[in-house]
Order: C-alpha cells, then structure tokens, then sequence
C-alpha cells in the first residue's frame, strides 16, 4: 500500500465529471487500498477516485465516527459506480474536504438516502444512510459529477475560525456542549458584525 497525493481545489480534475467503472480491475482494487490509507492518514471520512487524480466513479466512505465499537468506527464502503436512489428531508452540515485543507463549509443536505452501488467483488448493494452518514456519502458523491462542496456551501470559515467559536461557545454555555450547526454558524456572522 502506498499513500497517494491529493488533488486540491483549483484542479481541474475536480471540476469534471468521472466516468462510470467498467471493470473492477486490481488496477482499482489497489487504488481503493491506497485511497483507504491516505484517506486514514489524512484523518478523513471519506475519499473519492478524482482526489487521487482518477476519472472514474468511485469512492470510499469511513461514516461511523461516533460508533460505540472500533469495528463499526473503522467500517469503510466501497462504493462503485453508486447512484442516490431515493433522498428525504435536508439537513445543514458543517463540512470539510480533503482536496479544500483548512476550511470548513455550510451546506444543504437531504437528512436521508438511500444509495445503489457494487462493492470490489462487483456485488450490487442499497444502503440507507441518515445524518451525518448521509452527508459524507453525498459529499463523496458530488465528487463523481465535478462538485465540490465550496460550490454549494452557503457559508465558508477557516477550521481555526471553527475551533476557536467552537471554544468560545463551550465557555458562554458551559451547560449546553452540544449547541448544533446553526449555532456555531451563527455565532460565526456575529462575530462578523454580520
Ligand atoms: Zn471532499
């Protein structure tokens, strides 16, 4: 395994539709196993085929952050050639790319999916996402068609800027930890004079 480099915005690899797999090559098998480990690496929780510079459609996700046990938290989809099946409600996530270092956005997500795609053995599945799952998976999704999330975003911070609001926060409601999204971004514009 190898780690491989990641492509970052204002490559015009990323803006371009990927085209679908047609075989599962060990070409792509060990382009998977490579992307695992640099998307591990990188600390992220999902990684698509064009942020190794590869046209194709595929990507990997790792969503179970918050699982009680290490096997769920390390679980990672292979998702070939997937396509979003069914979507419901949205939801606003705060989120960040590894192709987009040191930044973190606002965007406009279905709060669930279902999603279609073959695994590395070339089986077909359909997973139901919600959450913060559904986000990831959407995320690596837009990858495929050329979309980045700074192109949806409705509102854009540094990841220091995240950080120190998150700290601020924490200390003007010390009783309340888990102020959600909408907070931290509103705080954000506040803080702006916005
Ligand atoms: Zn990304």
């Amino acid at each position: 395994m190898a780690l491989r480099n990641i492509t970052v915005r204002g490559d015009e690899i990323l803006a371009k539709k990927c085209k679908p797999v047609k075989e599962i090559t060990p070409r792509i098998i060990q382009a998977c196993e490579d992307m695992a480990e640099t998307m591990k690496a990188a600390d992220g929780v999902g990684i698509a085929a064009p942020q190794v510079g590869i046209m194709k459609r595929f990507f990997l996700a790792m969503p179970h952050v918050d699982a009680d046990d290490e096997e769920t938290r390390e679980k990672i989809y292979y998702m070939v050639n997937p396509e979003i099946t069914y979507k419901e409600g949205t939801q606003e996530s705060s989120e960040g790319c590894l192709s987009v270092p040191g930044y973190m956005g606002l965007v406009d997500r279905p709060y669930k999916i279902r999603i279609k795609a073959m695994d590395l053995e070339g089986e077909e599945h359909e997973y139901e996402f919600e959450g913060f799952e559904a986000t990831v998976f959407c995320h690596e999704y837009d990858h495929l068609d050329g979309i980045l999330y700074t192109d949806i975003a409705k509102d854009m911070m540094t990841v220091e800027e995240y950080s120190e609001i998150l700290e601020e926060m924490k200390q003007s409601h010390a009783d309340d930890p888990d102020a959600d999204n909408k907070d931290i971004w509103t705080a954000k514009n506040e803080r702006n004079g916005k």
